[in-house]
């Protein structure tokens, strides 16, 4: 079977696309492969960071991988968190203080518009193909909800009344900017 690495060691991520693509290709991850690098995600575009991730593990090991990278914009915010998702606050994954700086910032406005997005970057064969997922929704005004991670807790996807942490991870995960975007992905992988 073809071997394809996703630069990640997030093993949630790693499960969640080795579910989408099972039996095309065999997944492994940094782990797998021995690479215990820290990749900076010192790009200005979702595109950049994927690019850096996977662009890093093809020139140093030349195998066919991915990487990706995801976050939150918010119209009335001109796009943050943006790149910025994880550390919006200042520190690294800090959620909780994540959020509050949303809420802070947007204030009581109505307009809530604001959308997740996933791109992915594949080297396959030594040629770049990108993918991309994303899923339209509203800032809610209070937190609700206690699955899921990140801004799940204030992010209402378009057509639903409830926030993606009111969500199960299998309902989540059938709408979610990750899902799509590494639909996409499988869908490519099943046709070379
Ligand atoms: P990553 O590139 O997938 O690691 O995502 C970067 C950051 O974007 C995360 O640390 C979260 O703050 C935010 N984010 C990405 N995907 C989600 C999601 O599905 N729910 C909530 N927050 C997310």
């Amino acid at each position: 079977m073809l071997q394809l690495v996703f630069a990640t060691n997030n093993h949630h991520k790693l499960q969640e696309v080795a579910a989408k693509i099972k039996g095309r290709t065999d997944l492994l991850s940094l782990d797998d492969i021995g690479c215990f690098d820290e990749i900076a995600e010192t790009g200005h575009t979702f595109r950049e960071n994927a690019s850096i991730k996977s662009k890093y593990i093809y020139h140093k090991y030349h195998l066919n991988c991915f990487g990706d990278d995801s976050g939150l914009e918010i119209d009335a915010l001109n796009g943050e968190p943006g790149v910025y998702s994880a550390r919006y606050a200042g520190k690294q994954g800090d959620h909780d203080a994540n959020i509050n700086k949303v809420l802070d910032k947007l204030g009581p406005t109505n307009n809530r518009n604001a959308r997740f997005r996933t791109v992915i970057s594949l080297i396959w064969n030594g040629e770049e193909h990108f993918f991309e997922g994303t899923v339209e929704g509203t800032i809610r005004h209070e937190r609700s909800g206690s699955e899921g991670f990140g801004y799940d807790p204030i992010f209402q996807p378009a057509g639903y009344d409830i926030t993606f942490a009111e969500m199960s991870l299998d309902e989540k995960n059938l709408i979610s900017h990750r899902a799509i975007a590494v639909e996409n992905l499988a869908a490519f992988l099943g046709a070379v």
